[in-house]
């Protein structure tokens, strides 16, 4: 029997990992989460430390995919995986900075990929798993999405020239940098279509959740996301948390078994929660860092054990933009693990949350104790210690970070520990927030070679109205059926 789905919010089963693939929230409004996590022993540790990584990706992931056969993880991680799609053989490079206060900082590089951002890590083999569950079905997909700019440009390059999957991605008109718009409206293939709306990201968000609200429209012209709730994406994140964990015990002349700590910059809570996917799967991880920005509510909640998170209006618009997210929503799925899987327990916190915007798991023992095993502690880092920290690790590094980087950086320095290697993610490229870097450092951000010109390639895009019927009428005229 495979590994079995089920709800956070009731005892719902929804099947094995290929029922899931696909779907967004389970029928009740919960996620989805395995009956139980896999197990990795000590042994297979020592045997997969010397894998490459699509290698280790195939292992890590068919543990959760187990109603695939394992070759054909094997084949769709291998042509995910390349040193042409990533620019490194290592994929997820580990890259030491220094020694502070006794502990080894490193950089574990996630943003290698073609857009320039983590998210790419995942959405590579989120398109190999959607062509080959799709064709072996004969079925067909138009993904429907919102982007601000990371997430879009990730789905874009994962699916582009896929067969069986079509994208509509809208964006908000003016409201990316010129290097995301550059970088999503250049692509040609006729599968990508860019739409353009007057309006915020929030607007175009608006209009993807009225089209997929007409149950019979979206059934019809099979309508999917490729959201930051997608499981898939969850374990195929969880994969660097053991890639770098093998590289830094080879590093840092480590053994097995000893202990490492990694900071997350975090905004919907999806890279932090596959690291703490890793860490309960038996990778020896002491201390999971959350790394917030302004937008705090994940830092408050783990200093106070109140969770209260904010709308719109009290959401600020920050130089670390991915993270400028206040309703982080694989958070959940956290709280489901600190309840021991008690999906009524959660509903009910969860109903309370939409009576009264807020609750608390202060009172709570076997919660707290079970936080404290998690090794999950927060801090946040604000505009002026973002640009302190770029400036501050290119001057004793010689290495230019990113914005959310900086972020991951300040806050885990709050956590070190002598003797304990220290892991940062990072998780965008410096080239893609270039104002902030010039801000901080008062020269242009590095750019990788092959992207110089990216701003003056041809652009595909077409501007839409705000207009939900509007968008389902050109959803008909071009889907795939
Ligand atoms: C998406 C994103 C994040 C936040 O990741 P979550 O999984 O949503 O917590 C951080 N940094 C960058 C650059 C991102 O694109």
């Amino acid at each position: 029997m495979s590994l079995q789905y089920r709800s956070t919010r009731s005892d719902t089963r929804l099947g094995s990992f290929t029922d899931i693939l696909l779907e967004g929230l389970a029928p009740d409004g919960g996620l989805a989460m395995p009956q139980a996590i896999p197990q990795v022993s000590a042994q297979e540790l020592v045997d997969w430390s010397g894998l490459s990584y699509a290698q280790l990706a195939a292992r890590v992931m068919h543990r959760f995919a187990d109603d695939l056969p394992f070759e054909v993880v094997e084949r769709l991680a291998a042509a995910a995986y390349t040193e042409q799609t990533f620019h490194s053989k290592a994929i997820a490079p580990l890259t030491p900075l220094g020694v502070e206060q006794g502990a080894p900082l490193a950089l574990l590089e996630l943003s290698n990929g073609p857009t320039l951002a983590f998210k790419d890590m995942a959405m590579q083999m989120l398109g190999q798993l959607f062509e080959y569950v799709l064709t072996s079905r004969g079925q067909t997909l138009n993904i429907l999405g919102a982007t601000s700019g990371d997430t879009g440009s990730a789905a874009e390059y994962a699916m582009r020239g896929k067969k069986a999957v079509n994208v509509f991605m809208l964006s908000p008109q003016g409201r990316m940098s010129d290097f995301q718009r550059a970088q999503m409206y250049s692509l040609q293939d006729p599968n990508i279509h860019n739409w353009s709306v007057p309006g915020s990201f929030d607007d175009c968000q608006d209009m993807v959740k009225a089209v997929s609200a007409d149950l019979a429209f979206k059934s019809k012209y099979r309508i999917g996301t490729v959201n930051s709730i997608n499981w898939a994406r969850i374990t195929a994140q969880v994969v660097y948390y053991f890639a770098g964990y093998f590289q830094a015990v080879r590093q840092y002349g480590l053994k097995m078994g000893d202990a490492v700590a990694v900071s997350v910059p975090s905004g919907n809570f999806g890279n932090v929660l596959s690291g703490y996917v890793a860490k309960r799967m038996g990778l020896p991880l002491s201390r999971l860092v959350v790394a917030t920005n302004e937008n705090n509510v994940l830092a408050e909640f783990f200093n106070s054990l109140v969770y209260r998170p904010r709308g719109s209006t009290e959401t600020y618009v920050t130089s670390s933009p991915s993270m400028d997210i206040s309703k982080a929503s694989n958070f959940e799925r956290y709280v489901f693990e600190m309840l021991n899987g008690d999906a009524a327990a959660l509903a009910d916190l969860w109903r309370q949350l939409s009576s009264t915007g807020q609750f608390s798991l202060a009172d709570n023992q076997t919660v707290r104790d079970r936080m404290a095993a998690s090794g999950l502690v927060a801090g946040e880092s604000s505009h002026a210690q973002r640009l302190a920290a770029i400036a501050d690790i290119d001057a004793k590094y010689n290495r230019v970070i990113d914005p959310h980087t900086a972020d991951g950086i300040n806050v885990g320095r709050q956590y070190l520990r002598a003797g304990e290697p220290m892991l940062v993610l990072e998780t965008a490229l410096p080239a893609k927030f270039g104002q902030t870097i010039e801000e901080a450092l008062g020269r242009p951000a590095p750019r990788r070679a092959g992207l110089e010109q990216l701003e003056s390639l041809p652009q595909r895009v077409v501007a839409v109205t705000q207009d939900v019927e509007a968008l389902k009428a050109r959803i008909a005229e071009q889907a795939l059926l």
